[in-house]
């Protein structure tokens, strides 16, 4: 399924940019974009990584337009500290509990030198100790207790920018870091229609963010009981399909009932004048949705970058080659730079840079090609002689014949399709994510074994929509077992999956509804 066309057709083969393929190992092929593409590196701390420009200009990127969705749906930035004292987690139990086996913790503020090392001063111990915040639900309550005294202080609807730590055992870049970058949203309601109405609002906020700023399809839904965020009454996701067939969850809005006003005692008196506790949400999207981009997107020659979060969307490479026509070369494409940046894409101004550095024009157009910019456009003497340019599109980089395909085209009419071609190559890539999770979920399984075979080891198998009497407690413990000992996991009821018709394939009872299987990172 992912040889290059070129190969899969028996014409010439390509040699492409990267030394592994999709095919031969998909996780080194991940960890291969990801360093090439100058994403990011290990930093020597394991499951923390060092963001590098083109990464965090991704970041950035999906920072600007989901923030604008943020404010537009309502909601003010504010910010809360890092440290978050541990007797504020003990207040929830199952919230601790969920979270305590992979807290960083600070128990002192000062080192000395013993036999000439540093340690901790044992003078210098916290009274209290101090939890690296692994989310924001117990401070952020505390502070709504305070700001919430009568229903006319709600609903209170703050976002904050921050950074969190959660102790992950089995880390990867991006998809799973011990510290990550996110957005995590908290609201408080007068009513439990309210909150819930917030719930799916942000979750439908995430969803069209997926797909039409990183063009990953995804389908919205609610998680099983055993996949609900520790002390939510209903945790809600959009799951994305990888390359791989394997699911990603990729953002999560969760229900939380009154757990933490009761917790934190956010109470409200309401319009007939009694005290009542507030219904409260939260909502997070994190760094690992850049994993996802690179497991959507990215093919054997690197990452392929959506235009609408692209750091650039355009980069001329000038041909320079040590001459008196060079000066001329950097002047013509500073001039369509120039342009470039007038012209408007997806309500933005376009981003267009000028690659002036000192190396090879075809060192350059690879190291562009790799980080996946959408458009790269080469300049060289005859062009420039000519009024013409070299375009190359990232979406489709070769021709039928396996050779590069690089159009030349009249300056002015660069200027005058760029805008339609981004936004083809934005739709290009949302199309094909699409079709490949269309066709990669199979809602024709009715029994176990027809299940197992789906999901067999030769096979690179999708998701399953199944049909099941959605049980809880212990008898979902037992379907949960049984599907991770064939590595399996429950993804999400979709939204908008047909209403079930037939017999749960666990229980043989009646079926209530429709879950996703599949496997998972
Ligand atoms: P949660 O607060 O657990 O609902 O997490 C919110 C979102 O953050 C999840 O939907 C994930 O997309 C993301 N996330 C959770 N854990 C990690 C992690 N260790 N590294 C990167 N992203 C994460």
């Amino acid at each position: 399924r992912h040889l290059p066309q070129s190969i899969s057709q028996g014409q010439p083969s390509v040699k492409h940019a990267l030394s592994v393929t999709r095919e031969q190992d998909f996780a080194a092929w991940y960890q291969t974009v990801i360093a090439e593409a100058d994403m990011a590196e290990e930093s020597g701390v394991r499951g923390c990584m060092v963001i590098r420009p083109w990464g965090y200009g991704i970041w950035e990127r999906m920072q600007k337009l989901l923030d604008e969705q943020i404010k537009a749906t309502g909601h003010e930035n504010c910010y809360f500290p890092l440290f978050i004292p541990l007797s504020y987690f003990e207040k929830e139990a199952e919230h601790v509990d969920g979270f305590a086996k992979e807290m960083a913790v600070v128990t002192h503020h000062r080192l000395i030198q013993q036999d000439g090392k540093l340690v901790p001063d044992p003078e210098a111990k916290l009274e209290e100790p101090l939890v690296v915040r692994p989310t924001s639900e117990t401070v952020i309550g505390a502070a709504f207790s305070r700001w919430v005294q009568s229903w006319r202080d709600l609903p209170v609807l703050i976002n904050q920018w921050a950074n969190v730590v959660r102790w992950e055992m089995r880390t990867r870049m991006f998809l799973r870091t011990a510290e990550f970058l996110w957005q995590e949203g908290h609201t408080a309601h007068a009513t439990v229609d309210e909150a819930m109405d917030e719930t799916l609002k942000m979750l439908e906020v995430y969803r069209v963010f997926a797909e039409d700023c990183v063009a990953m399809p995804v389908v919205a839904g609610e998680k099983p009981e055993n996949e609900r965020f520790p002390g939510a009454v209903a945790t809600y996701s959009i799951e994305a399909m990888m390359q791989d067939g394997k699911a990603l969850q990729a953002g999560t809005s969760h229900f939380l009932g009154t757990t933490f006003s009761q917790a934190q005692n956010i109470k409200f008196q309401n319009a007939e004048g009694q005290q009542e506790l507030a219904q409260t949400t939260s909502w997070g999207v994190s760094t690992r949705m850049i994993g996802g981009l690179i497991m959507t997107h990215g093919d054997d020659d690197g990452l392929r970058v959506p235009p609408r979060v692209a750091p650039y969307q355009i980069v001329l490479v000038p041909m320079l080659r040590d001459t008196d026509e060079d000066a001329a070369i950097v002047e013509y494409c500073a001039d369509l730079v120039h342009r470039l940046n007038q012209l408007d894409a997806f309500r933005e101004p376009v981003r267009a840079l000028l690659d002036k550095r000192p190396a090879k024009a075809a060192t350059k157009r690879w190291g562009w090609v790799k980080k996946g910019a959408p458009i790269v456009i080469e300049v060289g003497s005859r062009d420039v002689a000519g009024g013409n340019v070299s375009v190359i599109r990232r979406d489709r980089l070769y021709r039928a014949d396996g050779k590069l395909d690089s159009q030349i085209v009249a300056k002015d009419d660069l200027v005058e399709n760029a805008v339609a071609m981004l936004e083809e190559v934005q739709a290009a890539l949302f199309a094909d994510a699409k079709a490949r999770l269309n066709g990669a979920i199979d809602d024709s399984i009715t029994d176990l074994d027809a299940l197992k075979a789906y999901f067999g080891a030769s096979k690179k198998p999708g998701w399953a929509l199944v049909q099941w009497a959605k049980p809880t407690g212990a008898d979902l413990e037992k379907v949960v077992q049984w599907l991770k000992g064939e590595k399996l996991t429950l993804r999400n009821v979709p939204s908008d999956a047909a209403p079930a018709d037939g017999g749960c394939i666990f229980t043989g009872g009646a079926a209530v509804e429709r879950v996703l299987v599949g496997r998972s990172y």
